[in-house]
């Protein structure tokens, strides 16, 4: 597996299925700021959720907002839903419903993780790291993690090299985590950005700011639209623990969106839309 090749997916051994009970308060976390849980309902949200599951169907692929696309004969089939039903299973995807400085509805839209190894999509929300610096770090441990993987599938359990380069790989895998984790970002409705490794201190699940939650607020959040609903449905072959199946909806996760929610959605009430603090060219309008 090279760098563009690495994929985030479902953290192993976390089961995404444990969730916290439907209902209007379910993107919601406790905010060590203010000492309270701060939460998001859903608002009009699972209409424009409807919508965008209609696009997937009649499209089926996910850069139909890209003009180069429009009008090709030789369709890319990097980014076509089929992914979603091999293998890798299908995936998260989310909307927002924010209000403008204007009041006008902007509807953002998410796939979680990465989409077949692609952190970038037109006409979706990007992640809440730089993927350029994401392939600059993950370079040169990724080549020295696969080269001890290679040697390990030569040789016998009970060779005394063994255990020194399994060991190897284990130390240079956590502390790559380790490094990724820093890289992402999140700001929220207070205006205050922090490094994930700020935000959650210790062990640090693997996929945490992968969801589509968070990057829709944190998207929210430095182009100055309030968040007014959150929705979040699967797409595509069911997981192999079947707790999530094509086209239902699921609140915000337990295990990777709670911890940092309640930092993300801070400030949020009585916001008053504010201009945007990072002018992006790129529009993410449905
Ligand atoms: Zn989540
Ligand atoms: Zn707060």
């Amino acid at each position: 597996m090279n760098a563009n090749q690495r994929k985030w997916t479902h953290a192993p051994g976390v089961d995404v299925g444990r969730v916290s009970p439907p209902g209007e308060m379910s993107t919601c976390g406790f905010c060590a700021n203010c000492g309270t849980v701060h939460s998001l309902g859903a608002g009009n949200s699972r209409k424009y959720a409807l919508e965008l599951m209609d696009q997937l169907e009649s499209h089926k692929r996910l850069d139909f907002l890209s003009s180069s696309n429009h009008h090709s004969e030789l369709i890319d089939h990097k980014f076509s839903t089929d992914y979603l039903w091999g293998n890798a299973r299908g995936q998260m995807f989310g909307v927002l419903e924010c209000e403008d400085a204007n009041g006008s509805t902007v509807v953002l839209k998410a796939f979680s993780c990465q989409y077949d190894g692609e952190w970038l999509i037109d006409g979706w929300v990007p992640p809440l790291l730089d993927p350029q610096q994401f392939y600059d770090l993950i370079a040169e441990p990724d080549r020295q993690i696969n080269i001890r993987t290679r040697a390990l599938k030569t040789m016998n359990k009970s060779d005394p090299e063994y255990k020194k380069l399994s060991d190897e790989r284990k130390a240079l895998s956590q502390q790559l985590m380790k490094e990724i984790h820093a890289l992402y970002h999140l700001t929220n409705f207070r205006g205050e950005t922090r490094a994930l490794t700020e935000i959650l201190s210790g062990n640090i699940p693997m996929g945490v700011g992968e969801c589509c939650a968070p990057k829709l607020l944190n998207h929210a959040a430095l182009n100055g639209l309030k968040p007014i609903g959150l929705s979040e449905f699967y797409w595509g072959k069911e997981n192999k623990s079947g707790t999530r199946r094509h086209k239902e909806f699921y609140p915000a996760c337990v295990e990777k969106c709670q911890p940092i929610l309640g930092f993300m959605l801070c400030g949020l009430t009585n916001l008053t839309p504010l201009r945007s603090r990072t002018p992006r060219p790129r529009s993410f309008r449905l």
